[in-house]
């Protein structure tokens, strides 16, 4: 067996809902152990077991892996969901999204922001500057694929969250996802936060502040969440969402874990 990369990817399903993905990239060795994780990972997610499980493993061509580094982490605590989304609007328009957009993703996020008032399975594109929303697909979104951080960088990672008490799943994954974002082309920002309805964390992402962590920006109990990735009005959206969806990504350096904040300050 040589040592080719691949990318392995699993979604799942329940009552034909999706209910959970992951994403890796892996040499040729490691596929079966992946495989056999995500599966179980599908089977035992918190939301239900899935009943449609799909895990497709695809040989990538390494000379094509852009490497980047992961943003610096910051946590700006507030005490309640209120303040939370009113500290995380704030951020987005420090990032260079107008108060209008940013109000128009939160409440679309809110309400669900597929037509049938649930999650998407992908993120929601907004014009940075007047809110439209751009993807072509309201239901699915755009999925953001072909990312993974590489054992030395997680290591790290691992090293940097764990005094922090952050060292889990949903921070390290949201991490890659967002250092992927943040380095595709005429992207403004991204605001997160789970479907999970244990998860009440979220954050904001942009080139221009890091990854900003809110731990409270949805009640405990509401499954509607969503991510919106806001954009240059100019963007070339076939070019956009071919990075997102295909664009092979390693995370090879983390950034800093900056000191808490609070807001109101
Ligand atoms: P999660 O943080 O996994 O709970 O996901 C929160 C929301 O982000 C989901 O409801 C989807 O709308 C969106 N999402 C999840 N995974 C992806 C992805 N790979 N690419 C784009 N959006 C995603």
């Amino acid at each position: 067996m040589d040592n080719s990369l691949y990318s392995i990817r699993m979604r799942s399903s329940r009552n034909e809902r999706h209910l959970s993905g992951a994403e890796k990239l892996a040499s040729a060795p490691r596929l079966d152990a992946l495989a056999a994780a995500m599966v179980r990972r599908a089977l035992e997610h918190d939301k239900g077991q899935a009943e449609k499980i799909y895990v497709t493993v695809e040989k990538v061509d390494a000379a094509q892996v852009l490497r980047v580094a992961l943003p610096d982490i910051r946590t700006v605590c507030a005490e309640s969901v209120e303040k939370g989304r009113a500290a995380a609007l704030s951020r987005l328009i420090m990032a260079g999204v107008s108060a209008e957009a940013a109000r128009c993703a939160m409440q679309a996020m809110i309400a669900g922001a597929a037509p049938d008032g649930c999650s998407m399975r992908g993120a929601m594109l907004v014009d940075a500057v007047n809110g439209q929303r751009l993807e072509n697909d309201s239901q699915r979104g755009v999925r953001v694929s072909r990312m993974d951080i590489d054992d030395a960088a997680l290591c790290c990672l691992q090293d940097l969250l764990q005094p922090a008490g952050l060292d889990n799943i949903h921070v390290k994954e949201a991490l890659v996802l967002a250092a992927k974002v943040l380095h595709a082309p005429g992207i403004i920002a991204e605001l997160c936060w789970s479907d999970d309805p244990g998860y009440m964390a979220g954050y904001v992402a942009a080139p221009r502040l890091g990854y900003v962590r809110f731990p409270l920006l949805k009640p405990l109990g509401v499954e509607q969440g969503g991510r919106a990735f806001f954009v240059d009005p100019a963007i070339n959206l076939a070019k956009l969402t071919d990075y997102l969806e295909r664009q092979v990504v390693l995370i090879d350096r983390v950034g800093r874990l900056l000191p808490d904040e609070r807001w109101p300050a």
